[in-house]
Parts: structure tokens; sequence; C-alpha cells
């Protein structure tokens, strides 16, 4: 690891300044951050802490009528055991429960979770030249490499790794915004859907964000699909693991069965936290059934692209879905 200069601003303005210098990275629980410094993965000659930062909105978890409101450097523990949110939205706590061990959940903060770099082997590891993600313009070793564990959807000649997150594919199913200040007290309200870019010609260019802005929380509106929701991740070994592939799901049925609102996001088979908005609308106003369950499966993957190691994720993922959405339709929910 090399050099860097710490420091602990009790100020967000103060931070942002720091933050927006050359080679400057924002840490707050550093589950990720200290991974990729010692791994060489990332260098930072000033590393500015933002865990204590005096401003009590990134701190809060607020629940009202309309929304939930998740404070930047609230902690993944604290909404994945928060008895209301568990009530109102299994969807979320579930998420967050399956994205990391218990000690890490304690440590990692939200701001932080949405923007964990790929698992891609050759991404961490810097003797491998190739990676156009961590050494721009250089290719992707992956493409005609060891690909098992890379994306079908949303890839890119440049780069096919798979976002790892899960939390993020419940905002963004759920319609969530994402609030930033950056510079000169400039304020963003960016919808979470927009937040991250697919790879394209640029895959190292991995958000919307400029240097040194600032998540400072997330709005989640509330709405009636939340009670019957749910989370589904199939990995490898059934604890500390990334997504093989995983689906976010949240239904409103009506009274006799059909699907009045669907929301449908999925993880493990895309380059960024995916929204499924083919599969929803293909489930509106049917009946929810498991043949209907299969169809808006296929339109979810409609465009995958598999590489030699990877076409298992396609079947696995629709399955993924389908489990997923049946088991949400079969929830009892108090009306
Ligand atoms: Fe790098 Fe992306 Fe290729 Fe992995 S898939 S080697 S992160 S360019």
């Amino acid at each position: 690891m090399q050099p860097f200069v710490y420091e602990r601003p009790g100020r967000a303005t103060a931070a942002i300044e720091a933050a927006v210098q050359p080679g400057a990275m924002f840490v707050a629980g550093g589950t990720t951050v200290f991974d990729l410094l010692k791994l060489n993965v990332l260098q930072a000659q000033r590393l500015v802490d933002i865990a204590r930062l005096d401003m009590p909105q990134l701190h809060a978890i607020d629940v009202s009528a309309t929304a939930i409101r998740l404070g930047a450097l609230v902690r993944m523990a604290d909404v994945a055991t928060h008895g209301e949110i568990r009530a109102i939205c299994p969807l979320i706590p579930q998420s967050l429960d399956l994205g990391a061990s218990q000690q890490i959940r304690n440590m990692a903060r939200l701001g932080g979770n949405v923007l964990q770099r790929t698992r891609c082997a050759y991404y961490r590891e810097p003797s491998f030249a190739q990676c156009n993600r961590r050494n721009p313009g250089s290719g992707c070793a992956a493409l005609e490499g060891h690909n098992r564990q890379h994306a079908v959807l949303g890839t890119s000649d440049a780069c096919i790794a798979v976002y790892p997150g899960d939390f993020p594919q419940a905002l963004v199913a759920l319609d969530a915004n994402v609030h930033t200040l950056g510079r000169g007290g400039k304020v963003r309200h960016i919808p979470f859907a927009e937040l991250h870019r697919r790879p394209a010609h640029r895959p190292e260019l991995e958000t919307v964000l400029e240097q040194g802005e600032l998540i400072t929380g997330f709005t989640i509106p509330r709405g009636a699909w939340m009670r019957r929701s749910l989370y589904l991740k199939i990995r490898d070994r059934q604890s500390y693991a990334f997504a093989l592939s995983s689906a976010a799901v949240a239904l409103e049925l009506t009274a006799d069965g059909a699907v009045r609102e669907a929301r449908i996001a999925l993880g493990g088979v895309a380059t960024i936290p995916w929204r499924a908005k083919a599969a929803e609308a293909a489930l509106k106003n049917k009946p929810m059934t498991e043949a209907l369950a299969h169809q808006a499966a296929e339109q979810a993957f409609e465009g995958a692209v598999a590489r030699s190691h990877n076409a298992f994720k396609i079947p696995l993922g629709k399955q993924t879905l389908v489990r997923a959405l049946m088991s949400a339709a079969a929830m009892e929910v108090s009306a």
C-alpha cells in the first residue's frame, strides 16, 4: 500500500473541499476502500474520513407515510435490523442481510455499499495488465479468460464485469433517489437507476458522481407493493459469497390475484443494478401464475450475451426470477 494523507474533517463542506483534490477519495466504513488500497488496485494520495461528519441527515433513518429516508452514513446493520422497515418492506433488510457478513454489516455504510467495486479477478490483481476498468485502454482479459462470474446483461466489448452489490438491487427496483452534495453547496437528486453507468467504451467511469461529490442519502417512495417484496440470492455457497444471480421483486396483487404493480431488479448477471422493466410490463394486469412468471423471465433476459464460461447464468437468472416472483405471490400480507 502506498502512503497517503489521512484526514477527518468535522463538516461536510470541509470534507468536500478536501476530496476534490486530485488523488483524494472518501472513506467511511472502509470495507471496500482499504481492501483495494492494500491490493494496489486503487491508489489514494489523500483519504478523507467522513464517518463522523457533523451532519445529522447523514446518520438518520426516517420512516414517514410517504417515504423511507436513509442517511448515507447509516450502517448496513442498522437498516437490516430496523423493525419498522422490516415490516413495511422485507426486500430492503433482506438485501442487506444477504449482502455481507454481520461483521461487515456492522462497519459498512450505505453510501459506500452502493459504490462497491466489481469482484472481477483481473480487476483486483494488478499483475494482469489487461483491464480497461483499472487501466483504461489496456483491453479486457475476461473476454477470453475466466468469465464464469461475469455479466450477461449490459456488457460491452470493453468490459463484462458484474456489479457485485445486493442492496442496490432493492433501491433500483423501488425507484429510489440518491441525494448528493457537491462543491459550493450544489445539491443533486438523482434517480438511483441513473447513478451507475454501463461500461460502454469507458468502463473506468462507474458512476455519474463528480470528484468530491458526497452521497448524503437515499429516499425510497412508499408503495403498496413493498409489503409483498423479497430478495432472492443464488450463490456458490450459502454464506459470504457474491451472487451468481439474484432477484429483487415487489408485487401488488388485486383481490383476485392479478398483478396491479410489479417492481423487478436483477443482480449477479448485469454490469449495473439492473431494472427489468420489460419483465414488469409482461406481468401487469394478468393473473400471477407460474407460466406468467416464466414469460416475464424470458423478457428479463432478452438480449443477454453469454461468454465462454457464463452461459449458465441465463437459465439460472430466469429460474431465480421465477422463484422470486412465485415466492412473493405466495406471501401472506395483511390487507
Ligand atoms: Fe477489467 Fe472489466 Fe475486463 Fe474485468 S471485465 S478485466 S473489470 S475490463
